[in-house]
């Protein structure tokens, strides 16, 4: 948003930029920030396309992680990413050792004082095993939660959009319900299917789907870690695939290796169905449209 007014001042003359500016001064004011629009800074798209459905095109928002072919696990950020996290009012983080480079920055100073939303935080999860699964954003009551803060957080910043955040809060919490009516529907029909993972992203939904994780926890964490796999490992997670006892295999195709495309062609041969996930939201959707296209895909699998 602020690029593209930027943008269109840069071809005005001089003189009509000047009154441009000043109008731009007039209505700073009225809304009580500095710079006349609020600024949310999110660490992925993810957050960053929740936050823009809940505050509407009269805030600008930043998401600092955003290309589907990386894997945010090894993101580095730059001074691109500080600068727009340093005039952030308001800055979504996931937490849980996602991304931490998010923290660090803050710490870096010379941030305004934004108010930082932690999402691991706010889901109330804790660590099973000594390992929590970070991936929160699919996890529907957690982004319930998220939404509700954000419409709280938002109202206090600017207190004269509180009704559009409200609105369009209420709007995404009825979207958020079909989903979760349309994990309960298919929990009813497949709880107890087993399913087979290349890295824990989709975990919360399956769960919420009553599906068994049959992934040998080894083989799982050591491609999330992006650390070797062992022989007998690997030689596990095959079997499983060809034993016959998953009904599909959710595919992170953010992170291949040769160790992921080796299940992958299994689950293929084997006529296991395969149901490709990603960390951040794809290019062409939006949140709601991405889980609505996971859990579509999820069904087709488990009633093939
Ligand atoms: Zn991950």
């Amino acid at each position: 948003m602020k690029t593209r007014s930027l943008v269109s001042l840069a071809a005005l003359p001089a003189a009509a930029l000047m009154a441009a500016l000043a109008l731009t001064g007039c209505s700073t004011s009225a809304s009580g920030t500095t710079d006349g629009e609020l600024s949310v800074v999110a660490s992925t798209n993810v957050y960053g396309d929740i936050a823009q459905t809940i505050a509407g095109d009269a805030v600008k928002v930043t998401s600092l992680m955003n290309n589907p072919s990386q894997d945010p696990h090894s993101f580095e950020a730059s001074a691109q990413n500080q600068l727009a996290l340093s005039k952030a009012d308001v800055v979504i983080e996931n937490g849980g050792g996602y991304d931490d480079f998010m923290d660090t920055m803050l710490k870096a100073g010379g941030t305004k004082k934004a108010t930082v939303i932690n999402v691991v935080d706010l889901s109330g999860k804790k660590a099973a095993d000594g390992e929590l699964n970070e991936h929160v954003w699919y996890d529907f009551p957690t982004v319930q939660k998220l939404t509700d803060k954000l419409v709280d957080v938002l109202s206090k910043a600017d207190a004269s959009q509180a009704t559009t955040f409200k609105q369009n809060g209420e709007a995404f919490t009825a979207k958020l319900a079909g989903l979760q009516n349309r994990e309960a529907e298919l929990k009813q029909q497949y709880a107890g299917a087993g399913a087979a993972v290349t890295e824990p992203v989709p975990l919360y939904m399956l769960d919420a789907i009553g599906l068994k994780n049959k992934t040998p926890e080894a083989f799982s964490a050591a491609i999330e870690a992006g650390t070797d796999v062992s022989p007998a490992v690997l030689k596990e997670t095959l079997d499983l695939i060809s034993g016959g006892s998953v009904k599909l295999l959710a595919y992170n195709a953010q992170t291949s290796g040769p160790e992921t495309e080796k299940v992958l062609s299994a689950a293929k041969s084997d006529g296991v169905a395969v149901v490709p996930v990603t960390e951040t939201l794809p290019s062409g959707k939006d949140y709601i449209s991405w889980m609505t296209a996971n859990l579509d895909a999820i069904g087709k699998a488990l009633a093939a």
